[in-house]
């Protein structure tokens, strides 16, 4: 059994069917993308996997356990999102520190991990600053470290670098990649940006109108596209 199950995942927003017979295993510690043009329901499925959203129907297993219809608030789950992921008005060190104060962990393992998570993206420095006086790059980071200084079983990254100019979001591509293989996480990207699917990937699930298209590495959905329309959206890459 794969760490993460999708089965049969199906859902409906009234007489829109979003996701349609989802089926798909992640296994622990790798980093899956989750690749599709807008509106082809990755956001959805990562709503349905963090709870956010019930399912219509199917399954979702994690580490083992049926979790399709566990709360949000007990998946342990992390996420970041395209942007506003962080609380205005606390600090970077405030809104890293907030979940695990949530979770009642003593202070002085609150200020290491805090500490530690904040080194880890590179962010030492700012731990006073407010959200608003941070670069776009600096608030993902931050919004990062959040979500990852509470040891999630998942992380789910939505987006998180597309309001990013070109040349920070390369950079932060790969300490992402860094991070998910030091922790040895099991993280979700989901990206329309074929570019960044292919340097991050451990596995692509290219997603076509709520259905896979296709699934594979990197190398094998650039060199072996099922369809045309894996063709014309894979082979725009350069
Ligand atoms: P993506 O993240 O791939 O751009 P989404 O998962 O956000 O796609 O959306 C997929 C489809 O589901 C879209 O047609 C969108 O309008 C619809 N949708 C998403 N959330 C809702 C909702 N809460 N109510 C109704 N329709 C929704
Ligand atoms: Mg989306």
């Amino acid at each position: 059994m794969a760490y993460i199950e999708f089965r049969d995942v199906v859902k409906r927003f009234g007489d829109n069917t979003v996701l349609d017979h989802i089926n798909f295993g992640i296994e622990k510690g790798d980093l899956v993308t989750l690749l599709g043009p807008s509106g082809c329901g990755k956001s959805t499925l990562l709503r349905c996997l963090s709870g956010l959203e019930q399912v219509t129907e199917g399954t979702i297993i994690l580490d083992g356990e049926d979790i399709t219809n566990v709360p949000a608030s007990k998946r342990n789950i992390g996420m970041v999102f395209q942007q506003y992921s962080l609380f205005p008005n606390m600090t970077v060190e405030q809104n890293i520190a907030f979940g695990l104060k949530m979770q009642k962990t003593p202070q002085d393992v609150i200020d290491k991990k805090v500490a530690e998570a904040i080194a880890m993206v590179e962010l030492t420095g700012k731990e006073r600053a407010y959200p608003a006086s941070l670069s776009g790059g600096q608030q993902q980071r931050a919004a990062l470290a959040r979500s990852i200084v509470t040891e999630p079983k998942v992380l789910l990254l939505d987006e998180p670098l597309s309001a990013i100019d070109a040349k920070l979001r390369k950079a932060l591509q790969s300490r992402i990649r860094e991070i998910n293989q030091e922790l040895n996480l099991t993280s979700i990207f989901v990206t329309h940006d074929q570019d960044e699917a292919m340097v991050m990937s451990d596995v692509i699930q290219l997603f076509h109108d709520g259905r896979i298209e296709q699934a594979g590495s990197p190398v094998e959905v650039y060199t072996s596209p099922v369809s045309e329309f894996a063709a014309s959206f894979i082979g725009s890459y350069n």
